[in-house]
Parts: C-alpha cells; structure tokens; sequence
C-alpha cells in the first residue's frame, strides 16, 4: 500500500535537513510607519527559548527585505483612492472579464500602462506571475514551430510558461551575449523565435545588457519578451523601467511588469502592439478563465501608477539609500555583490548560516531579512537580499550594519578582503 503522508512528509523532511525548509514571519505592517510591522511570529531565539505566544504582537520589527520598494503600499493617495473606490463599487468584480467583470478602473488601468510603455495596449492578470506564465505558454503554442529562447536566472513564473507551452526550449548563459548569439545563428531562420528576459536580475541585482540583446533579436528576426518587474516604477523618467531609461522602449514586443512591487498593490501586465495584445486576451487561458481584479484594487495601482510618473523624489532617494548601504558594507568588511541597482545582496555561501544570520538579527535585533536560498539561488550563494528604500533612515541603515558586523563576528563569518 501507497503511504501518501509518508511520501510528503519525506518530501519536507529532506528540505529541512538541508536547512533549507521555509519559515515564514507572521507579519502586520504598521500604516505611517514603513519600514515597521508588528511580528506575531513564533519563532525559536538564538538562546534557544521559544518567546510567548499570544494575541498581542511580540515586538515591532524592522524589513529590509521588502519588494514594496518605495513604500507606496502605504501612500496616503493610494490607499484614500482604494477606500472611495470600495465605496462607489463594492468589494469584488463580479466576474471575469469577458462576463460582466470589465469595469472601467482596469480598462483605466491598461490604458495608463500602455501610455507608461509607449505601448498601442496593455493588459492585465491577476499578479506578474500569471502574466508571464499565460502569455509565454499561450505565445508558443500561437506561433507555430516556434523556439523559446530564455536566460538561465529567468524568473520561475517565465520558466513555467515556457515548460506549459511545450515548445522547443533553448537556455542561453545569463547575459552571455555570445552564447545568445550561438544558439540564433543554430535557428533555422524561418522558425519564429521568442527571446524572453530580464531587466533587472532581482537575486544579484544586475542589469541586462539590454541593447546589445535587442540588436541581437532584430539581426536575426526574434521575438522579444522582457520581464522589467523589478524596474518599473523605479527606473527611467517615468518609472517606465530600464527601457524606458535606455530609450529602447520601441525596440520591445513585449514588456511585462507587476503592479506588486514598486506600485505597492497587486496584479501583473503586458504591453505590447494592439494586435498582439488582443491575440493574448483572446487565447490565454489564465487571462480568460479568472475573475477580474477588484475595482479597488485597479484604482490604487492607477494612482500609484500616475504618482511615480510624475514624482521623481522615490526613486532617487532609493537609489542614495542602496549606495549608502554599500558603503557602510564596504567600511564594515561585509562581503556583497556591488550590484548597480537598488537591491544589496550580502553574501553568506552556506544555507544554515545564512538563516543562522537572519535569525539572529532578527531575535537580537529586531530586523528582518528572510534568507534566500537554493534553488532560488545556486547553492554556495546563500544570501541575505536587502532592499533599502526612500523610507529606510541613515540611522536605520547604520543600526543594520552595526548589528550585521556583530553577528559576523559572533559566528565568525569571514569578512571581505
Ligand atoms: C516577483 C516576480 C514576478 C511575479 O510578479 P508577481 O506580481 O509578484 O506575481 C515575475 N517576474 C519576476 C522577475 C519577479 O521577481
């Protein structure tokens, strides 16, 4: 007989001897107060003493690790023009959207992410991760014969739509150009190509060589899908992304994004032509067989949206955070990819010293950094990804490298040269 507990239980089992099994923080983020949340958690501290569990929140705590990069989940404007539209709409939206689910804020919405683009059309899903997954698995199956071209750190949300498409699949070295180049010029000229990628790498926090890719597609007629999730609304002079600050807007056929991250909210998106927008809305299953976003939702990404357009203040004052924390990393010998983004990863090498590490700041210090390990990341490039923001003080980023420093030095982790 078939032991089905058993086999699933073994499953955890082997995650956790490789202290690798997941601990998620029971959080509640304090509106006014970002970076701060209340910790509900449960978790064992350093001293090997579990802390009292009860209705009260233990402790407010600190994130740095955040992907709602510059605090607009909590901008005033943004969380008024949800309450009204909770008030004029109701909660949900009633259905999809081709059966009466199509209400006006997301047809607001895509409008407002087409014009963010230069784009004809938008469209929008449920979170990034469907519309990476229903556009590209829908995108292979359209285009007949086609070949799927994709980098090796893309995102599991794009792997997926490529595996569901059941294309041929072919995987170049991250940003290796040359590499690229190999496996197009090994591509019978007269199959389609679709070349999917990202801006910014959100595990080192590197960017694409975005135009030498480009240049690449259009030499050999490719098709060209970009992932600028964790670029929109913190890159170019509109928050357009890295191609809106490159100029190369144009030369994308598809640029997709979430409204999640820098936007605060939830919901993902694609722009691209009219017509190749219509051919998703019309063949995607993950776009046609779920229920639209609720209006509220669409009114706080529309006005987030509108606000990182015009203001200017959040997205420099991120990027003067990132820097001041590399420096501080710098003076304190903390080793970290000096990445050219506004993400800062400290390295550790080692999954239960790198949980070893976020467990200890967070019991003796309060601050909170969720270890990211395989196979989010290779194994032996465990880390501690830290996301400053325009909310983050300079005293805050001092106390983190403080506290980092004394960690390293109580479990002897080695120091950068
Ligand atoms: C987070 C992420 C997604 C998914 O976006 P969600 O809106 O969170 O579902 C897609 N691509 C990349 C690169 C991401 O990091």
């Amino acid at each position: 007989m078939f032991h089905y507990d058993q086999c699933l239980e073994d499953h955890i089992k082997s995650l956790q001897d490789e202290g690798r099994y997941r601990v998620f923080l029971d959080l509640e983020r304090i509106v006014g107060q970002y970076p701060k949340a209340y910790n509900f958690g449960d978790y064992t501290s350093v001293d090997g003493k579990c802390p009292r569990n009860t209705l009260e929140p233990l402790s407010d705590i600190t994130v740095w690790c955040s992907n709602d990069y510059l605090g607009m989940g909590q901008h005033p404007d943004v969380l008024t023009s949800m309450k009204d539209a909770i008030d004029r709409m109701g909660a949900g939206a009633g259905g999809t959207r081709n059966i009466s689910g199509n209400h006006h804020l997301i047809v607001e919405l895509e409008k407002e992410l087409a014009d963010l683009h230069d784009k004809e059309a938008a469209l929008v899903f449920s979170s990034g991760y469907v519309a990476n997954e229903s556009t590209l698995s829908t995108l292979s199956k359209l285009l007949p014969g086609c070949v799927m071209i994709s980098d090796e750190l893309n995102h599991a949300s794009m792997i997926q739509g490529i595996l569901h498409g059941k294309a041929e699949k072919r995987v170049f070295r991250h940003n290796d150009l040359e590499h690229l180049e190999e496996i197009l010029k090994e591509i019978d000229p007269n199959r389609p190509k679709l070349l999917a990628f990202e801006s910014v790498y959100s595990m080192d926090g590197d960017i694409c060589p975005m135009k030498e890719i480009l240049d690449l597609a259009e030499k050999y007629n490719a098709f060209t899908y970009l992932d600028e999730v964790h670029a929109v609304g913190m890159y170019g002079p509109r928050g357009g992304g890295i191609a809106d600050r490159e100029g190369l807007m144009d030369r994308v056929d598809i640029i997709q994004g979430t409204l999640a991250k820098a936007y605060g909210v939830i919901g993902g998106y694609i722009s691209g032509k009219s017509s190749t927008i219509d051919a998703i809305r019309s063949y995607a299953s993950g776009f046609i067989f779920t229920t639209t976003l609720p209006p509220a939702v669409a009114s706080g990404a529309l006005t987030s949206v509108r606000h990182l357009k015009d203001s200017d203040a959040e997205r420099k004052l991120q990027q003067e955070r990132a820097s001041e924390l590399r420096t501080l990393l710098s003076e304190a010998e903390i080793p970290y990819i000096d990445s050219v983004t506004h993400i800062v990863p400290v390295l550790v090498g080692d999954p239960v010293l790198c949980k070893e590490v976020s467990d200890r700041l967070l019991g003796q210090f309060g601050m909170y950094i969720q270890p990211i390990n395989y196979p989010t990341v290779p194994r032996g490039t465990e880390r501690l990804r830290i996301t400053p923001g325009p909310l983050h003080s300079s005293e805050m980023l001092k106390e983190l490298v403080s506290a980092l420093s004394k960690i390293w030095s109580e479990i002897k982790l080695p120091r950068a040269a």
